[in-house]
């Protein structure tokens, strides 16, 4: 397996590309100090990491929220919706994923590429529902050029059309597809690491750490925003999450959006056995990732319906702002849309009542 490309560089979005999530957020009175502040490094070590994940719980939570309060507004949460536009029969052979055509066991059914209506419908019911992103994934080792890319180019337009962040996560680029999803106005490219590097080739054998920090390249060259996070829950230890963290901590600029799922055992998958983690695993990864990439967008992402509302909120103290919204998360369940604006609220999160009429 190939070492970490500590180092590695990614040129910074061009300025006329900026995204909305860049916006200069307000600071609350609890804002910390400036040395708090300005303290956004690429040069992390792993010890350093490792220790931060190790702190005592209430001083680790502690410190990611003085972190995330003086690079970014609390109560912002941002809600993203996320549709599989492409289902199943992946060439890859991620353990995790019902969706791998190597895990025959998932049962899980192909579905081709939706119509570009039919995704966009998705798309502005989310937008009444309350979502300020639409995350399409395609479940390709890479995409062809042809007929289908063109379609995800109108998808893309569209929801940008709508007013909506968009992202999609489609497998390995091209720089030309790249620089084509940049020119269709996209505003984010999800490619998850999983992992760190020494663990990462227990999960996937069929593509290298090197050949997904290659697409993450190709998306910043582009201008485009990263999205790049992992899974926790899958038998690594402590070290390999926390080398994923270096591996994203130092970038320059870093990833503007970082989700931390928790794995979702899914029958039929080579990780179908493994027993869920305990939410306080969940809570560390949040505010590690907050510390280390002050602005980020940290999602807490899959695997949250397994979590109670106090797991949650304990998340967004430790600097998690966003979640996934909607009933499902690519294959696998989520949290009741209602139930989850009911929590929002609850937490002071100013949530417009459900308007989901008004998208039909
Ligand atoms: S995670 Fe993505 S790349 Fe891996 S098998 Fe599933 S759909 Fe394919």
């Amino acid at each position: 397996m190939a070492p970490p490309r500590q180092g590695l560089i990614f040129p910074a979005p061009s300025p006329s590309k900026k995204r909305m999530s860049d916006t200069v957020v307000s600071l609350t009175s609890s804002a910390a100090p400036a040395a708090i502040r300005q303290d956004i490094r690429h040069d992390w070590t792993l010890a350093e990491i490792q220790a931060i994940h190790d702190m005592p719980l209430l001083d680790l939570v502690h410190r990611a929220g003085v972190v995330h309060r003086a690079h970014n507004d609390p109560a912002d949460i941002q809600r993203a919706a996320l549709l599989s536009i492409k289902t199943g029969g992946c060439p890859e052979d991620c353990a995790y994923c019902p969706q791998s055509a190597h895990h025959k066991g998932a049962n899980l059914p192909r579905e081709r590429l939706m119509p570009v209506e039919a995704v966009l419908k998705e798309a502005a019911a989310a937008k009444a529902n309350g979502a300020h992103r639409f995350c399409m994934g395609a479940a390709w080792r890479k995409p062809k050029d042809g007929p289908d890319f063109d379609a995800v180019l109108e998808m893309v337009r569209g929801v940008r059309g709508l007013g909506m962040e968009a992202c999609v996560t489609l497998g390995m680029l091209t720089q030309a597809q790249a620089q084509r999803l940049a020119e269709a106005g996209l505003t984010s490219y999800n490619h998850n690491l999983d992992t760190g590097p020494e663990f990462y080739g227990d999960i996937i054998s069929t593509r290298t750490y090197d050949d997904r920090l290659q697409t993450l390249e190709h998306v910043r060259e582009a201008g485009i925003g990263v999205c790049c996070g992992g899974i926790v829950g899958m038998g690594e230890r402590v070290r390999d999450r926390a080398e994923m963290l270096l591996v994203l901590a130092n970038h320059a600029p870093h990833p503007e959006s970082v989700p931390i799922n928790a794995l979702v055992a899914v029958e039929g998958t080579p990780l179908e056995d493994r027993p869920p983690i305990d939410p306080l695993d969940l809570v560390r990864m949040c505010a590690t990732a907050r510390i280390v990439m002050p602005r980020a967008r940290v999602r807490l992402s899959a695997g949250r319906k397994s979590l109670t509302r106090e797991a949650q909120i304990l998340c967004f103290l430790a600097g998690a702002n966003s979640i996934f919204y909607g009933e499902r998360l690519l294959t696998t369940a989520n949290n009741e849309a209602d139930a989850d604006a009911e929590l929002l609220r609850d937490i002071g999160v100013p949530v417009p009542e459900v308007t989901l009429a008004a998208a039909e």
